[in-house]
């Protein structure tokens, strides 16, 4: 399975993460903050499902970019999955005819923009040969972390979440998990900002590692640009070998690991 995180700022790519879009082995994609900014229209037209997190703007700002550049007058359109709440955010704050024309309502009249598919927490749902998963997480609106399973490796992209506990029991369970990316948004000394807005600090982000397997490894995203090395220095700080600071348009390959080597 190949994980992108994709870029989200004109200089300086890898390291400046303005907001939040993955790309899975070209075709899938979670969360459209900057998907829309990603590649020619071809490329994003052979993004064929693009799962939501939660509604906020980091998240879905781009949307109508994307489904703008991926549409043809051929009658296949992307999939946008979520759970309820989310695409129901989606359709009043975005789709509204103020904001963005109404997309769901013009796909019924013409060749489609979108097809809305809601999600049910738990039931794992098929898109291009993977399995994927919604579990939900605690944070200020309605939001899910994602398990994404091909049949033999699996990841977790955690959503943005503040302390939570229901995706790591899933992760105990999830045969193949091979990485987790989980947000470390705030630094240390923001832990009344990262409280209110139901984020991490690399202290708590320490600390849901302790609810995790061990031997899994965790990509840190969703860093705060402007605290950046202050938060790269605290979650170094915290000494754990299996934590690495996530960098946008890195291909993240991975890849059944067979007993016994
Ligand atoms: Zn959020
Ligand atoms: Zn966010």
């Amino acid at each position: 399975m190949r994980v992108r995180i994709l870029g989200a700022s004109l200089q300086d790519t890898a390291h400046r993460q303005y907001a939040s879009s993955y790309l899975i082995n070209g075709t899938v994609a979670i969360d459209a903050g900057c998907l829309g900014f990603y590649g020619s229209p071809q490329q994003q037209e052979t993004i064929r499902h693009v799962f939501l997190t939660h509604s906020h703007s980091d998240h879905t700002a781009t949307l109508p970019i994307f489904l703008e550049n991926a549409w043809t007058p051929t009658g296949e359109c992307p999939r946008i999955y979520g759970i309820p709440e989310t695409l129901e955010s989606v359709q009043r704050h975005i789709f509204n005819e103020v904001m963005w024309p109404d997309f769901v309502a013009l796909s019924r009249k013409m060749h489609p923009f979108l097809r809305l598919c809601p999600l049910e927490a738990e039931v794992p749902v098929d898109a291009d040969g993977l399995s994927i998963t919604a579990i939900p997480v605690h944070h200020q609106v309605p939001t899910v972390g994602y398990v994404i399973n091909d049949g033999q490796t699996a990841v977790i992209i955690a959503g943005d979440t503040a302390p939570t506990r229901r995706l790591w029991e899933v992760a105990h369970q999830t045969a193949g998990l091979q990485a987790i990316f989980l947000e470390a948004c705030f630094p240390n000394f923001l832990k009344g900002v990262a409280e209110a807005s139901h984020h991490l600090t690399p202290e708590m982000f320490g600390q849901e590692l302790t609810k995790m397997p061990r031997a899994v490894r965790v990509v840190a995203t969703h860093v705060k640009v402007r605290y950046r090395d202050e938060i790269i220095r605290e979650l170094c700080a915290l000494r754990l070998p299996q934590v690495e600071i996530g960098e946008c348009e890195k291909e993240y390959e991975f890849s059944e690991v067979l007993a016994g080597r």
